[in-house]
């Protein structure tokens, strides 16, 4: 099977996570999320991670050379592995001009990025309910996608968790973060005939599939 290079877009909340697991399943692609990589320096207590904090609690972007650097040193370790799953990154233009230079030092390129998409009544409901294994990091959600357990992960027995920022206002602070910085990528990377919208708004089996069929997976 080719590898898969692919940089996922879309608000907080659309189902990146559990499309980017599922995308490394079937693949073996690496899946790199931002967010997971920050929420592990902050476990650590590491100098990124206690900048990075404040931040992440509010809703508000990372500064991009923080985030730029921990994805860099990743995208070394693994991104020619066997291809690659971007998940929340880039968020902003400066960190999407920055993954072209990475990607230029490294020869690699994307092949397709996809644009998710749900209305907001969709995502706020599935951020008020979304847990997270504190283990492996798989994503559920207390009622359309609960664990068979309460509260424990099926793949590896974790203890699933809230996250701190998806509480209500953080929430609509994160949305509105998202159309201010993160939506004019859209038009960026549809200007380099890279962009596919994928609809989102129903349940993850759906949307892989149109996945698959963007992929040709
Ligand atoms: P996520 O898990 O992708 O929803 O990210 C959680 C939080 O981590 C975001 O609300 C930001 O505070 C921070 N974050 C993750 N990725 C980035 C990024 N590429 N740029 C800036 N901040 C980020």
């Amino acid at each position: 099977m080719e590898d898969v290079k692919v940089i996922l877009l879309g608000p907080p909340g659309v189902g990146k996570g559990t499309i980017a697991g599922m995308l490394e399943e079937q693949t073996g692609a690496a899946h790199m999320s931002t967010g997971d990589m920050l929420r592990e320096e902050v476990k650590k207590g590491t100098v990124p991670g206690k900048e990075a904090e404040k931040y992440m609690n509010a809703g508000d972007l990372v500064p991009d050379e923080v985030v730029i650097d921990i994805l860099r040193k990743r995208i070394k370790e693994e991104g020619k592995k066997c291809g690659f799953v971007l998940d929340g990154f880039p968020r902003t233009l400066g960190q999407a001009r920055e993954l072209k230079r990475i990607f230029d030092e490294e020869g690699v390129s994307p092949d397709r990025v996809l644009n998710l998409r749900a209305p907001e009544h969709v995502i706020v409901q599935r951020l008020g309910g979304r847990r997270q294994c504190s283990g492996c990091g798989r994503i559920y959600h207390v009622r359309n996608m609960p664990p068979a357990r309460e509260g424990i992960c099926d793949d590896c027995g974790g203890e699933l968790f809230r996250r701190a920022d998806d509480c209500d206002e953080t929430i609509r602070v994160r949305l509105r973060t998202y159309e201010r910085q993160t939506a004019p990528l859209v038009d960026f990377y549809r200007e380099q005939g890279l962009l596919s919208d994928i609809k989102a708004d129903t349940g993850p089996e759906e949307t892989f599939n149109e996945v698959r069929k963007r992929l040709d997976l």
